[in-house]
């Protein structure tokens, strides 16, 4: 059965797998979206009349980051981005008509002023911000019903650096100066189609003033009386084990 590929059908930010959590293999058509690691490999959306398979369901693809590899959640996500900027660029931007699938490259081109549109990333920093040796900064979002504290994160503005998104950020959002700005790792992240890029920072000077229609709280916690944080599998995860168990960053 070597004419079959292996699918990423996507519903709404869900993607078709089975009990297991495996992908379905499927005869590929013509708007299938092709990967260039082969042609094995294709994504589509499954139609809003489509049968779900039996055996199969649809899973948020948040969920698969628990279940997945590491490579294999980014392949997804990847994915998911293509066909929502395939979706989102059907028509040129430039002159208004209709534009064509490029045979070889991810491109959008306009077959009357040749203008190619290409898939974007939004760049957003998010920043673990440590006070002395035993203290984090975690924010609760102002739209998260839940008890969940995270970091604070937001997207890079034009003509800013990344270390300048980072004083920025924080300084909105909490009211506070970081220094020692530092890189650590980043995870493309496709809700809708970000790239998270992760830094840690200290504390350096200024009281916690939340910017309230972002954050309802935020305080310095100690390591070991932490309150509920990101899952598993996220960056945000990842970096507060960093800093607090020194794991290394993935
Ligand atoms: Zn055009």
């Amino acid at each position: 059965m070597s004419n079959l590929s292996l699918a990423y059908i996507f519903y709404n930010h869900k993607l078709l797998v089975d009990d297991n959590f495996q992908l379905p293999k499927v005869e590929k058509l013509a708007s299938d979206l092709i990967f260039s690691s082969g042609d094995q490999v294709i994504a589509r959306d499954l139609l809003d009349d489509e049968a779900i398979p039996e055996g199969y369901q649809l899973i948020p693809i948040r969920q698969l980051i628990a279940q997945w590899t590491r490579a294999q959640f980014e392949q997804a996500s990847r994915a998911v981005q293509l066909l929502e900027w395939r979706r989102n660029h059907k028509f040129c931007s430039h002159c208004g008509h209709e534009t064509e699938v490029h045979s070889t490259e991810y491109a959008m081109v306009c077959p009357a002023c040749g203008y190619r549109q290409y898939p974007r990333v939004q760049p957003c920093v998010i920043t673990v911000i440590t006070k002395g040796t035993d203290e984090i900064l975690l924010a609760k979002n102002a739209r998260n019903k839940g008890n969940m504290y995270g970091l604070i994160a937001g997207f890079v503005e034009v003509g800013e650096t990344l270390e300048e998104a980072v004083a920025r950020e924080t300084l909105e959002e909490v009211g506070i100066n970081v220094k020692n700005i530092q890189y650590l790792s980043s995870q493309p992240w496709p809700f809708p189609s970000n790239l998270m890029l992760a830094f840690k920072a200290e504390y350096e000077s200024g009281e916690i003033k939340l910017q309230e229609e972002e954050i309802s709280d935020a305080q310095f916690f100690k390591f070991d009386q932490l309150p509920e944080t990101p899952f598993a599998g996220s960056i945000a995860h990842a970096m507060i084990e960093h800093v607090i168990h020194n794991k290394k960053m993935p």
